[in-house]
């Protein structure tokens, strides 16, 4: 698959975290709420569905897909709506959310309260893979979407959602590993991971969750006709994570040049 363009409109949004982009007073604004166990990131799309703002924060209010700290999630949410309402000039009145796939009912409604409580109306709510979907469009294949809490993943036949499914393994569990392997604070693992310059070094201690999670999408996949794998989610940021997953799976794996956006835009693309 060729990820140009969507590499393109990625590293377009990343701009948006330090820039913002002018919109007419009275456009239409696509907002995207990617409440995550790592981050929380609102994305805002003007009306030709270009981005135009973004801001994120490291928060630990999210566990496993599951609000744990509801004032917590809301006052981060806040924070960031104002950042970018003072940023953009313009009020955000409605967003989009998306929770890991198989989300309970009553769950996914508390992550509506976070937004509402925040002062906005969510206008959809959707799973996190098959919102990543909206920014690479497959029609036929595995979106596995790998954040701080878990891996998700949502199978596509002809476009149309078959199959979806999360298992609590992510992120958050590659940075507890490396903080025993490195006997350095959970705090110090992650910016430890997230530097992508240490990722070479980093990737014999982490290997095993890596493999795991592979297994976890093998299991998932067996004895379905899967022809590609799209990896997205901040986790798939480390380098050679694609290499694993190949190996473990024996069908192509396919990953944009940064996995960590997609998701958090195609929220807002969903709105
Ligand atoms: P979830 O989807 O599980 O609820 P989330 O939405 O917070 O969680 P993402 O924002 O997609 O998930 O990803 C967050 C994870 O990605 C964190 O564990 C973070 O440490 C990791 N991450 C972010 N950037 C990088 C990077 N450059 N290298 C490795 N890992 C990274």
């Amino acid at each position: 698959m060729d990820f140009s363009s969507v590499d393109r409109t990625i590293a377009d949004l990343e701009t948006c975290l330090d820039t913002t982009r002018e919109v007419s007073p009275t456009e239409e604004l696509l907002v995207g709420v990617d409440l995550g166990t790592a981050f929380i990131v609102l994305v805002v799309m003007n009306s030709r569905k270009e981005p135009v703002a973004c801001a994120m924060e490291f928060a630990q209010v999210i566990k496993d897909g599951l609000v744990v700290d509801y004032l917590g999630a809301m006052t981060v949410v806040k924070r960031l709506k104002a950042q970018l309402e003072e940023r953009l000039g313009r009020e955000l009145e409605k967003a989009a959310i998306a929770v890991p796939p198989g989300t309970g009912e009553s769950d996914c409604k508390t992550h509506g309260y976070v937004v509402e409580g925040a002062g906005m109306e969510v206008t959809n709510l959707l799973d996190e893979p098959t919102a990543a979907n909206a920014v690479l469009g497959v029609q036929d294949g595995v979106i596995v979407d790998i954040g701080g809490g878990t891996t998700g993943l949502s199978i596509l036949e002809k476009g149309k959602v078959v199959y979806v499914a999360d298992e609590a393994t992510g992120g958050t569990h590659l940075s507890l590993v490396l903080s025993g392997a490195y006997k350095v604070s959970f705090e110090e693992a992650e910016e430890i991971k997230r530097d992508n310059t240490r990722h070479k070094e980093i990737f014999a201690a982490v290997r095993p969750v890596i493999q795991k999670m592979a297994t976890i999408v093998k299991g998932h996949i067996v004895g379905r006709n899967i022809k590609a794998v799209y990896l997205v989610g901040g986790t798939c940021c480390l380098t050679g994570m694609e290499t694993v997953f190949e190996k473990e799976l024996g069908i192509p794996v396919h990953k944009p040049a940064n996995p960590f956006l997609v998701t958090p835009m195609g929220i807002a693309l969903s709105s």
